[in-house]
């Protein structure tokens, strides 16, 4: 085991903590974003949130835990941790027109109700009231710069047609695979090496979290297809480091996968025509915990151009990913924690499913330094000024937690930024230079 005690060479190396990588952004400024987003989602969550800094109340009352969510509790408490109500972007109360969670389940295939917050729901209104005009089902293939160096507008795909929409500034908001696929696509004479990339880093570190789980079969009925599938969480490995022969942290939530996920959960383990019946019926039983964990950015993870074309003629993205020895250790820890913390709530049959991630990140990392990053604290590239990226690819590292309010948070920040860049008059750079 390694001392994870703090020692003074971490000073001396890149990161504030000994590992990872810095973020540009303060914490503190970041509070009010997150409480600007929870309060425009509606977040459902508990009076009082176990960890983290002493924070106002969510917007709605927590949900009621289902059984499987109990199945967590009771685990933690045996083990002596604490747990909580998951916070959700579920709602729990009317917001608005919008109808509160019902308990039917089936969330992964969408909500029935539009209980459940999103893009769609709550933000695409939000920019149509503000002006804003959508074009639905269109593929951005190309960002064209001038001789400048500037961002003159993007090239896409609508309607059957290629077509140029020009731009004064261009936001690329298309996650971490399509993010840095775009900017290597635009590559031209002088970016030869794809938009924003002097630094060399666009599409590196791509930085998934972990996503395994321990699974179990309870005595009584748990049937866990009903509400959301996630109502109970513990972050208790987040917050302490005793014990721990890895960096970083990792939450564990309740579970709820439906029939057919639960059918290829079962496929993987090699189950198949009697065996996979018999396991099937066992479904109204069936409880499980699962890691949202935290991995280490590293260069060689990453997104690049493949040969092979897509529909529109554009070179696919080639994923290049695997996990580091500190990620195993993580993946260890949690793996042995849930399996006791799955026997001490009653669970039998307990068993591992080891090769799972989630969530992506990374692929133009913000920062301080235009040698070491994509993009500024304000999302906007070093290399090219009215060229901005604002979605989950900025970030230089990923928590032991989900990233969407993080994600929305910084877009909100964003959103900030660009309006006090524009009242100063920095922002309109075709007219400056
Ligand atoms: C099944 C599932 C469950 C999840 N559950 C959670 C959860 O519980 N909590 C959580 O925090 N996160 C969750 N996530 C992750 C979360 O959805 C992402 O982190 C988040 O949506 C990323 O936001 P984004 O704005 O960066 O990108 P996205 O939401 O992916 O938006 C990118 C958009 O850009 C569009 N786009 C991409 N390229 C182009 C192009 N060239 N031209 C035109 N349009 C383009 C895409 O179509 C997409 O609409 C889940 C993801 C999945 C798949």
């Amino acid at each position: 085991m390694v001392s994870l005690r703090f020692r003074p060479e971490w000073f001396k190396s890149k990161s504030l903590l000994g590992y990872g990588a810095d973020w540009p952004l303060d914490w503190r400024e970041m509070w009010r974003y997150y409480a600007q987003v929870e309060d425009a989602l509606k977040i459902s969550g508990p009076v009082n949130y176990p960890w983290g800094p002493k924070r106002p109340r969510y917007p709605y009352r927590p949900h009621e835990l289902n059984a499987a969510a109990l199945v967590l509790a009771r685990g933690a408490e045996a083990l002596g941790i604490p747990w909580s109500p998951a916070p959700l972007a579920t709602l729990s109360a009317p917001r608005g027109e919008a109808h509160p969670c019902v308990y039917r389940g089936f969330c992964v295939s969408g909500c029935a109700t539009n209980a459940k917050q999103s893009a769609l729901v709550t933000w695409i209104p939000r920019a149509l009231a503000a002006g804003a005009e959508i074009r639905d089902l269109a593929m951005v293939g190309r960002i064209d710069t001038n001789e400048r160096g500037l961002a003159t507008g993007v090239e896409y795909f609508r309607e059957g047609r290629w077509q140029f929409q020009r731009a004064r500034n261009v936001v690329v908001a298309g996650y971490a695979i399509e993010t840095p696929r775009l900017l290597l696509m635009s590559a031209n004479g002088h970016f030869p090496e794809g938009l924003a990339n002097s630094s060399g880093l666009v599409g590196k570190n791509l930085t998934v979290q972990s996503n395994q789980a321990t699974w179990g079969v309870m005595q009584e009925e748990i049937r866990w297809y009903k509400g959301p599938p996630s109502l109970a969480l513990t972050e208790h490995w987040n917050y302490t480091d005793k014990g721990k022969d890895f960096f970083g942290g990792y939450c564990y939530m309740s579970q709820g996968p439906l029939p057919n996920a639960w059918v290829a959960t079962q496929n993987g383990r090699g189950l198949w025509g009697e065996a996979l019946m018999r396991e099937m019926q066992k479904y109204n039983h069936q409880a499980g915990l699962k890691i949202v964990g935290e991995t280490l950015p590293q260069e060689r993870n990453r997104v690049t151009l493949a040969d092979e074309k897509d529909q529109y003629g554009l070179p696919v993205a080639r994923v290049t990913y695997s996990f580091c020895d500190n990620d195993r250790r993580l993946i260890a820890h949690a793996l042995d924690f849930m399996g006791q913390a799955l026997q001490a709530a009653g669970a039998s049959e307990i068993w591992n499913e080891t090769d799972d991630t989630c969530h992506l990140n990374g692929t133009a990392r913000m920062g301080d330094d235009p040698r070491t990053s994509v993009v500024d604290a304000d999302c906007r590239s070093w290399d090219i000024p009215n060229l901005w990226i604002c979605d989950g690819s900025v970030f230089p590292t990923v928590g032991g937690v989900n990233p969407s309010l993080t994600i929305q948070a910084i877009a909100c920040r964003t959103a900030d930024r660009i309006e006090v860049l524009a009242a100063r008059g920095e922002l309109n750079v075709h007219r400056n230079v």
